[in-house]
């Protein structure tokens, strides 16, 4: 093995060795392993061809690639997944979040009256308002104090001397409540209340490793004040109190059929937990009570927004219509499969 192992020569070395492992993206995972064992970006990595690597990053490359090739998937080994606007951190044992549940994420949103304009811009400022106080400006949202000239027209700079909050919010705006039930890294949560700075989110999960992830991650976007994670299945852990008063719940829960789950890549079925995979015989076993819950965890006209499997959507929507759901539409996802049932409770 050559003493100096330029960045170059690692990057050439690891993507053959993960080719040969059978990795389909070796190119990607390479720079993704490089990235993370030098602290480098991807794109810094370009500029930096002939640096030589340190030997303790030599010694952590080389954890990793052996990991990526016996399967484990990239985002355990990285430890974070970018979910449509935030970065969320992931660890074995919790479900690594997939850009179908971004569709989910969507739909969710439509469903909830929009922010405030002046509230929404800001929220997509976010690196860099995040880098300047640590959070999101959104996060301030009606929980928070610093809500700026919500329905006025000043400049963001006139913000700091907006007037106290309670004088900036229309007496009709009132936060929004949302569950997340199955919340596992807590991804949907996080983005529903990063999004929607007038959410507040109760999200939920049976595994105590999803709870505590979900937590970390709330916390690292500074949004821990807008969402609560408790720990149990479905809505049980729910405050009773608050069952009638949600405005929408949003769900990504176990759904592969029993039978579909024997042929899921192996990497998935090595390396994600099946707890949160496994929807019973007819990938509904979840759902169906799922369904009853909200139909009185909701109130009159909210929304119920879940993720399912392709082959279920119809039997789904039976189901959620027998639950007492007035309307249900059947929305795809990005690869134009049948993926999420979004129900509405009727407001008589
Ligand atoms: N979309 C995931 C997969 O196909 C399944 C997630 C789930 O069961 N909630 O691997």
């Amino acid at each position: 093995m050559n003493d100096t192992w330029t960045i170059q020569a690692a990057l050439d070395w690891t993507q053959g060795y993960l080719e040969r492992k059978g990795d389909e993206n070796p190119r990607l995972s390479s720079q993704w392993l490089l990235s993370e064992a030098t602290g480098l970006s991807r794109i810094e990595l370009y500029a930096h061809f002939d640096k030589p690597l340190s030997m303790g990053e030599r010694d952590t490359l080389r954890a990793y690639v052996s990991r990526r090739g016996s399967g484990e998937p990239l985002q355990y080994i990285t430890g974070e997944v970018g979910f449509r606007h935030i970065s969320v951190k992931v660890k074995p044992g919790v479900l690594i979040p997939r850009p179908e549940t971004e569709v989910l994420v969507s739909e969710g949103l439509a469903a909830l009256p929009a922010p405030p304009k002046r509230i929404a811009a800001d929220a997509f400022e976010s690196d860099a308002l995040r880098e300047s106080d640590g959070r999101p400006d959104a996060a301030h949202g009606l929980a928070g104090s610093g809500l700026h000239g919500g329905g006025q027209d000043g400049a963001p700079e006139d913000a700091p001397e907006a007037q106290p909050v309670d004088e900036v919010i229309p007496e009709e705006r009132r936060e929004l409540l949302v569950a997340d039930l199955c919340t596992g890294s807590g991804c949907i949560a996080c983005s529903i209340a990063y999004e929607h700075p007038e959410t507040r989110v109760i999200a939920t999960d049976i595994a105590s490793e999803a709870v505590s992830l979900a937590r970390e991650n709330a916390e690292a976007l500074g949004l821990s004040d807008r969402i609560e994670v408790l720990e149990g299945s479905l809505g049980e852990a729910v405050p009773s109190g608050l069952v009638g008063s949600f405005d929408l719940v949003i769900s990504n829960p176990p759904y592969i059929p029993t039978a579909v789950l024997a042929e899921i890549p192996k990497e998935v079925a090595d390396f994600e937990p099946s707890l949160a995979l496994d929807g019973g015989d007819d990938g509904l076993d979840l759902f169906r009570p799922l369904a009853l819950w909200s139909a009185r965890a909701l109130r009159p006209g909210g929304t119920l927004a879940v993720e399912l499997h392709e082959t279920c959507l119809d039997e789904a929507a039976a189901a959620a219509k027998d639950a007492g759901f007035a309307v249900t539409t059947i929305v795809e996802d990005l690869t134009g499969r049948p993926r999420v049932l979004v129900a509405r409770k009727g407001c008589g």
